[in-house]
């Protein structure tokens, strides 16, 4: 007789292994299924934001970070340093120590909440059963009330630049980069591309960053666009906009890169290429022909706003779904699916999704961009304050950037918060409870903030919407 479980999730990622959790909690019977292997041939639970995304690239932009404010900062602190070093082994040593850790910590929650934790691939049959092909041994089929398919994304591949492991890289490889490479291409300018550009940048390579938009960061707000900008020149970081690849030739010595723009062609020459343009959804042999669901035209598995697939009793949530594709938006979806199975009633609001951009100086927004809201046709008003003027950050010797708060001109209500400076991922989480909770400025206005804290900037920006900014001529 085959195995029955209340629910079977596909994919130990962060929005698998949440919605595992999360239904294990509600007394549920639980299997995870998850094939990751890592570059070292072991298995390990935690997806691509623990073993090759939001966790590895974090550990890389600390360490870079922490260097690049020894060489440039220390000095302003008065404080001085012998010679300074840098080993790109021990950073590594330390990267991978954090992701073994972090996926062994998952693989330890699996079992404290009683989910079986199943290594292999799963398919889905019809009639909600799961075809599971261990790593090793046979493959079974087991029976499942509910399932939530949580199978992620991969980096898309470029006819004219194929991933080689080696000379053209995807961003996985780009972080397992064992010295630094003197001269760098990126292409794409995205998230993915300026955090992996910084890392690298900030060790000692010579990037120049390909991007076939005309506009930098096309998906923020233009003020915060314009200041990263700035920013990421000062760095000295070469990001070449409305710039198309057309070719990548490898070769012993590196990588001979060509592109388009409007001046014409161009050529470049790179020790290594790494190709940063977006992620695919992954549903590679997930889902068997009579499954009842099929990929939409661009691969993605299609849910309704409750992650309900077309067929019932099967979810779909993470990269594998519309909308952004960020680990949190996954894990959201997961804690939703899994309550809604347990017959409670969840909901996800869309509409407050964070970004984060994990530069020098960080990037994070909530809700819409003053171009958005233009667009909308909805009165606004806007207020913004710089960190310039923030106590806290001249204290931090990081006065770049500005918060701007965007808010309806008749009710008030925040429509968007957006931020560029110092742990701007930490301080966004202010102003997502404010927008989830419906907070107008007033409320952020009326708030009190610990002083001097680089949160004030945010107090201040409220205030500046109604023109009363005190620390800082309005
Ligand atoms: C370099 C980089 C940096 C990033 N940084 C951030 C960040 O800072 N913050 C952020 O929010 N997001 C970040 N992301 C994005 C984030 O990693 C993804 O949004 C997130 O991992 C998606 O979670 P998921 O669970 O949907 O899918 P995944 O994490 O991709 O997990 C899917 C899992 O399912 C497994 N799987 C797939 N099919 C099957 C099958 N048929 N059988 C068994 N197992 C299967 C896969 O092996 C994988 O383990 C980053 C991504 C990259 C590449």
């Amino acid at each position: 007789m085959s195995r029955r479980f209340d629910v079977v999730v596909i994919g130990a990622g962060p929005a698998g292994y949440v919605a595992a959790i999360r239904a294990a909690q509600h007394g549920l019977s639980v299997a995870c299924i998850d094939e990751w292997q890592n570059k070292d041939g072991k298995n390990a639970f935690g997806g691509t934001c623990l073993n090759a995304g939001c966790i590895p690239s974090k550990a890389l932009l600390e360490s870079s970070e922490l260097f690049h404010r020894a060489q440039h900062e220390f000095k302003k602190h008065g404080i001085t340093i012998g010679d300074l070093g840098m080993d790109v082994t021990a950073m590594q040593k330390r990267r991978a120590s954090i992701v073994r850790q972090l996926t062994g910590g998952i693989a330890g929650l699996l079992k404290a909440n009683n989910i079986e934790g199943l290594v292999g691939h799963g398919r889905l049959l019809a009639g909600k059963k799961i075809e599971f092909t261990p790593v090793k041994g046979d493959a079974e089929v087991v029976d499942a009330d509910h399932v939530i398919l949580a199978s992620g994304s991969i980096p898309i591949e470029l006819s004219v630049a194929r991933y080689d492991g080696d000379k053209i890289v995807d961003s996985w490889d780009a972080l397992e980069f064992t010295a630094v490479p003197k001269r760098m291409g990126v292409v794409g300018a995205g998230v993915v591309g300026l955090e992996l550009g910084s890392i690298w940048a900030r060790l000692g390579a010579q990037v120049t960053v390909i991007e076939a938009m005309d506009d930098f960061l096309i998906m923020a707000d233009r003020d915060v666009a314009r200041t990263a900008a700035k920013e990421f020149k000062k760095q000295g970081l070469d990001i070449r906009l409305g710039a198309t690849l057309t070719s990548a030739e490898t070769s012993k010595k590196g990588v001979s890169v060509n592109y388009e723009d409007k001046k014409g062609t161009h050529s470049l020459e790179v020790d290594q290429l790494v190709v940063a343009v977006g992620r695919r959804p992954f549903t590679d042999s997930l889902l068997a022909e009579d499954s009842g669901i099929q990929p939409d035209d661009r691969g993605f598995i299609v849910v309704d706003d409750e992650c309900r697939t077309r067929v019932k009793g099967v979810f779909a949530i993470g990269d594998c779904v519309r909308g952004p594709m960020l680990a949190h938006k996954g894990s959201e979806e997961g804690v939703m699916a899994a309550d809604l199975i347990a017959g409670e009633i969840a909901e996800f609001n869309y509409d407050v999704v964070p970004s984060v951009i994990y530069t020098a100086p960080e990037i994070a927004w909530v809700g819409k961009t003053e171009e958005e809201v233009k667009k909308s046709g909805r009165p606004y008003k806007t207020g913004s304050f710089p960190f310039a003027a923030s106590g806290r950050a001249k204290a931090m010797e990081q006065t770049s950037g500005m918060v701007k708060i965007i808010a309806g001109a008749d009710d008030d209500e925040i429509l968007g918060v957006h931020i560029i400076g110092p742990m701007a991922g930490e301080l966004i989480a202010e102003a997502v409870l404010a927008m989830e909770f419906s907070a107008s400025t007033e409320d952020l206005q009326r708030t009190i903030h610990a002083h001097p804290s680089l949160a004030e900037a945010i107090h201040e920006a409220a205030l500046a919407v109604d023109k009363r900014a005190l620390n800082y001529i309005n």
